[in-house]
């Protein structure tokens, strides 16, 4: 399976950054070593600023390539938030040479995904998600606010990869992202439901 991540999808994130809002979807890919198979995240050695990036997660349900937007709904059946987890100290210096993001994005263990609900009865276009940190909200969005719809984003991002059984989506985060502190407790929820609730190490 494969990662596929979705960068600036909403502006207030764009602006807290200081980032250009961009004219299509910024398309970053993460190996499946990234996935973060434990309840704790050790902060790798590499990087003193990894910051939390709390997101709409997509898995897709069949194989598809050049969907259209319209009919992207029938290319997944289960959605949950996970963590795009990002050294932002070593993005910014990728960033300024103008080279890949992949060491501050796709190292071991930076992609969390939690449990996975059913879309069955859920308005795809007005989800809430919400990071608390330490039980304070820390991050929160809803889907209306994206710059691209998620059925917009199984579109473009089919254009170029096939999508198979299994690969998941990040959708892209909303403002708030902060560093994370050892014993920093992470909870993400879906529509007031938690899906997920991990340690720093
Ligand atoms: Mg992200």
């Amino acid at each position: 399976m494969k990662i596929i991540c979705i960068g600036r999808n909403y502006v207030n994130h764009i602006s807290e950054l200081g980032n250009d809002k961009p004219e299509e979807p910024i398309i970053f890919l993460k190996p499946d070593t990234a996935l973060l198979k434990e309840d704790s995240f050790y902060i790798p050695n590499f990087s003193s600023d990894v910051h939390h990036e709390i997101e709409i997660v997509v898995k897709i349900s069949k194989v598809g390539k050049f969907i259209d937007a319209k009919f992207a709904y029938k290319y997944y059946n289960e959605i949950s938030v996970g963590i795009d987890f990002t050294a932002r100290d070593v993005q910014q210096k990728l960033k300024e040479k103008g080279l890949p993001w992949e060491k501050s994005k796709a190292f071991d263990s930076s992609a969390l995904v939690g449990d996975f609900i059913s879309v069955e009865g859920l308005d795809m276009e007005n989800l809430n998600l919400e990071l608390l940190k330490n039980g304070v909200s820390q991050q929160s969005g809803n889907t209306n606010q994206m710059l691209w719809r998620i059925d917009e984003l199984i579109a473009y991002v089919s254009q170029y990869f096939t999508l198979k059984t299994g690969d998941l989506i990040f959708t892209g985060t909303p403002s708030g992202v902060s560093r994370v502190k050892i014993n920093d407790v992470l909870e993400g929820f879906l529509n007031e439901k938690q899906l997920f609730k991990i340690t720093i190490k």
